[in-house]
């Protein structure tokens, strides 16, 4: 039952939008289904999204915004270029079999206009296992819409700038870095474009570690960009995935790290058997 999948996919929105959600089983209408919104804004005063079977081997996701969302909304209007660059990417980043609809609004330039903002999601063809298919829904759909309504709304960034990186030549450059790379929406958005495998040796983490195999970074690519600024930044190609030891061996170079040609350069040919 939908209710047993609970645990898994709170864990993937809450690993992905990096906010607390809250979720409930909805049995109000011929087909049980369930809703789910950010745990500190409840479900009358930010989105939420409904999920519900859709014809056979069908599920779609309603994302719309609680009754008394007003402020919100509000808060979503004034969220910077950046934020909303990343969130239509995350939206973007949704598998074309899965059919959106924003309701008259471009797939690439769509913004929360007011309360009544809407999109659905609908996936069809999905596991004929119950469990399986809710599970899929969410990771293909609800994960990325969520994690695009979270940025929008700002959810902090935990920042644990240490006093190395603030002492040292180029502070700016190296927190704009870090808060880009610690953005779990960043992050997410990294995995879904790139998937799991480090793009610099070549391991992927959850094959080797199973489990606890989690644990794949996000690097920032354009540390030089940021410096000339020649184009703006784009979460799209300007992340990759590596795994800690490459992402590590890449910031030791300051405040521009090392390019991922320069760090396989430097890398011993054994390891380098396994680069991509
Ligand atoms: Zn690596
Ligand atoms: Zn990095």
């Amino acid at each position: 039952m939908i209710s047993d999948r609970q645990d898994i996919i709170r864990r993937e929105l809450e690993t992905g939008t990096g906010a607390a959600i809250g979720m409930a089983v909805d049995q109000t209408g011929t087909r049980t289904g369930l809703r789910l919104w950010f745990a500190d804004l409840d479900d009358r005063h930010g989105p939420v999204a409904e999920l519900r079977p859709y014809g056979i081997r069908g599920y779609r996701v309603a994302l719309g915004f609680g009754k008394f969302a007003g402020e919100v909304v509000r808060q979503i209007q004034s969220a910077g270029a950046e934020d909303v660059g990343l969130a239509r990417a995350l939206v973007a980043s949704i598998s074309p079999t899965i059919d959106l609809d924003l309701f008259g609004q471009g797939r690439d330039d769509w913004r929360v206009d007011s309360g009544a903002f809407k999109i659905t999601a609908t996936a069809r063809g999905l596991p004929e296992n119950l469990d399986e298919a809710v599970t899929t829904v969410c990771r293909d759909a609800i994960v990325p819409l969520m994690a695009a309504m979270a940025e929008l709304i700002g959810y902090d960034v935990i920042d644990e700038d240490d006093d190395e990186a603030q002492a040292c030549e180029g502070a700016i450059l190296v927190s704009t870095i870090r808060r880009r790379e610690r953005n779990p929406r960043n992050r997410l958005l990294c995995i879904r474009l790139h998937g799991e495998k480090c793009a610099c040796c070549g391991m992927e983490p959850r094959s080797v570690y199973g489990e606890a195999g989690g644990i794949i970074e996000v690097h920032h690519l354009e540390a030089l960009s940021l410096l000339a600024a020649p184009r703006p930044y784009d979460p799209a190609i300007d992340l990759a995935p590596l795994c800690p030891n490459c992402h590590r061996a890449v910031h030791t170079r300051r405040p521009i790290p090392l390019s991922l040609s320069e760090l396989r350069a430097l890398m011993s040919p054994l390891m380098d058997m396994a680069a991509v």
